[in-house]
């Protein structure tokens, strides 16, 4: 069996990455999402082992001392890596996978699968960004700049990624990410491999009678 294949998606806070991503497996279930590993502390209303695997410090350390994350990265000033484990489970099966990383994971993603494809996903506008990181909320000042700061840094990244979708419209940025995974799908060996009889009816020469 073929593997699947592997899409890193990026996107700074605010572009609507979850949301998407939430609505793609929705239409395409057989799309696997790989479960990080955070020392990030868990927010209200987030369950262990199904949004990231909550470890101490010690552990994300000695499991890197293990060699056991494919990419691992310190993102505002937490861990978040995603093991060789969660990423073989899936495209062992043939299944395609996701993995919802930052820029730096992605860089280190490149390198060690050659046919990954690489998405990045941008707010329309910084007013958007700001009304969607903040709403009509009170943050205080300095709050407000650091995370519009971070997510200017993030989006400085977007050239080294393969697509660029705009999330202006939620239902069209959602078609265009389908389009992605779909496309992906038709590729000439994973067509050749899933409808290997097909074809062989197809070419083989007719029986003479
Ligand atoms: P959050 O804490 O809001 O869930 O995620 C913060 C940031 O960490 C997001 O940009 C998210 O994509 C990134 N992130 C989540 N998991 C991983 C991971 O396993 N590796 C890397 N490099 N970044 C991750």
């Amino acid at each position: 069996m073929s593997q699947g294949q592997l899409f890193v998606i990026s996107a700074p806070s605010g572009a609507g990455k979850t949301s998407l991503i939430k609505a793609l497996r929705e239409q395409m279930p057989d799309l696997g999402l790989s479960i990080s590993h955070t020392t990030r502390p868990m927010r209200p209303g987030e369950v262990d082992g199904q949004h990231y695997h909550f470890v101490s410090k010690p552990t994300f350390e000695s499991m890197i001392a293990e060699g056991a994350f494919v990419e691992h990265a310190l993102v505002f000033g937490n861990h978040y890596g995603t093991s060789k484990a969660a990423v073989s489970a899936v495209l062992d099966k043939g299944q395609d996978l996701i993995l919802e990383i930052d820029w730096q994971g992605a860089e280190q993603v490149r390198p060690l699968f050659s046919g990954a494809q690489s998405i990045f996903i941008l707010p329309p506008s910084r007013e958007a960004l700001r009304e969607r990181l903040f709403g009509r909320g009170q943050d205080d000042a300095d709050v407000i700049a650091r995370r519009l700061a971070e997510a200017e840094r993030e989006m400085q990244a977007y050239p080294n990624y393969d697509f660029l979708i705009i999330n202006d419209d939620f239902s069209q940025a959602l078609n265009q990410l389908r389009c992605l995974f779909e496309s992906a799908r038709l590729r000439t060996p994973r067509q050749a491999e899933k409808e290997r009889v097909r074809l062989e009816n197809l070419l083989n020469t007719p029986k003479k009678t």
